[in-house]
Formats: structure tokens, C-alpha cells, sequence
């Protein structure tokens, strides 16, 4: 399987799984130099590998016959910053959508594994979709590391080395929120003790942890 094939796999999973909804969201993955991403206003079902756009790194299309995504400075964005990044998932999943209109904190330490996979975490302000000021609303919380982003009245955003790890990213926070909306967890109730959570980061990643924060506001 291709990288453009695994892509379209990938985005079809994310909707039948409803991690996104409708025509909402937008994937991407990068092709060498290039970036391949999904075409504005589909329905992630019904893709196939001919409706993939190639943009080049400044966002010129140079390959395929659709319309790239509305969001495709987003993702230009995040690879130009990252080289570490190889794929983005951008979706709208229910239950991490609700906490990013009720402006919910993510229990991140609720889990070992969510605290493994997604932290730290972002908290975007709301920004008009589509626009130069919502994808440059990345920066601050990319340079702190951050891969996870919430987005205030949004949706969701995660960057991951390949498609796998961005794909697993989404699942992993749209599942967070709905144990967070059904058990109470809020950061500080409910969660594993941060000294617990760094225990076992360090055993898991072998190396020392310095500075873990694990929720980040940016305003
Ligand atoms: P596109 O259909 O243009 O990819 O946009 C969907 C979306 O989620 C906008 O934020
Ligand atoms: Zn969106």
C-alpha cells in the first residue's frame, strides 16, 4: 500500500469510526517533499485515491484534479515547523468537539495511556476556519511540543510521525472525552498523581522527564 492509498484508509476509518462527521475534517500525510491531503467538502466514506491533492511545501497544487482542503495552511503550517510530523488528522469527533464548545479541560492523566499519547495538550482559541490567523494559532503550542490541539468551538487537531500515530492521536482524545463526560474527570479529579504518570512516561520512554505540563492554555 502507498502513502496515498493508506491515507485514504485511514480518513475513511476516522468517519465510519465518527471521529468526524459529514464533509468535516481534513487529512494529510507527507509524500517526501510534498504533502498529500484530502479535497475540500467530502465525505470521508466515499474517498479514493484519485481525489488526493499534492501540494507542494508552499501549498501550490501540483497534483490531482479536486480542490485542496479549506485547511490546507494548517497543515503547511505544522510540517513547516515540525520536521518530526508526518501526518495530520483535522476532525470533528462528538464527544471532544462538546468539550471544545464547553471549554472542558482534558483529564489527560486519567489514563496511562492517554497521558503516553497525548500530552501535552493545547487549548486553541476560536479562529475563522480557513484563515492564515487559525493556522498561525498553532505556533505557540507547536513549539512547546505540543501534538494535541483543541480548538475552541471547533474541533480537534493532532500531529503524528506517520499515519498511524496521528490516526491513534484521534481516536485515543475522542475516547478521553467520552471518559471524561462520563466519569467526572476534570485535571486534578480523578487523574493518576503526575509523580505516578512520570514514573511510568520514564519507564515507557526510557529517558528522564523535565518539565511535564500536561495541559496547556493558550489565549
Ligand atoms: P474541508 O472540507 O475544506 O477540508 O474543511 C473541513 C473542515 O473541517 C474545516 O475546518
Ligand atoms: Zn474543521
Amino acid at each position: 500500500m502507498n502513502i496515498k492509498e493508506k491515507l485514504v484508509l485511514y480518513s475513511r476509518l476516522a468517519w465510519d469510526r465518527k471521529l468526524t462527521e459529514s464533509t468535516g475534517g481534513n487529512m494529510s500525510a507527507r509524500d517526501g517533499d510534498n504533502i498529500l491531503i484530502t479535497p475540500t467538502t467530502v465525505i470521508k466514506h466515499f474517498l479514493i485515491p484519485n481525489d488526493i491533492v499534492t501540494l507542494a511545501p508552499d501549498g501550490t497544487r501540483i497534483g490531482g484534479w479536486r480542490k485542496a482542503s479549506s485547511e490546507y495552511r494548517m497543515h503547511i503550517e505544522i510540517y513547516k515547523k515540525c520536521p518530526d510530523v508526518g501526518a495530520i488528522f483535522h476532525a470533528h469527533p462528538v464527544y471532544a468537539t462538546t468539550m471544545a464548545v464547553k471549554q472542558q479541560p482534558f483529564p489527560v492523566n486519567a489514563l496511562p495511556e492517554t497521558a503516553l499519547t497525548l500530552a501535552p495538550i493545547a487549548y486553541l482559541p476560536y479562529r475563522m476556519p480557513g484563515t492564515d490567523e487559525f493556522a498561525t494559532a498553532f505556533d505557540e503550542g507547536l513549539d512547546m511540543g505540543a501534538r494535541t490541539f483543541v480548538l475552541q468551538n471547533h474541533g480537534v487537531t493532532v500531529a503524528g510521525k506517520d499515519i498511524d500515530d496521528a490516526y491513534a492521536k484521534l481516536e485515543t482524545l475522542e475516547f478521553l472525552a467520552q471518559i471524561a463526560l462520563l466519569s467526572g474527570a476534570k485535571p486534578g479529579y480523578l487523574e493518576i498523581p503526575t509523580e505516578d504518570i512520570l514514573r511510568f512516561l520514564e519507564h515507557v520512554l526510557g529517558k528522564k522527564i523535565v518539565d511535564y505540563e500536561p495541559h496547556e492554555w493558550l489565549k
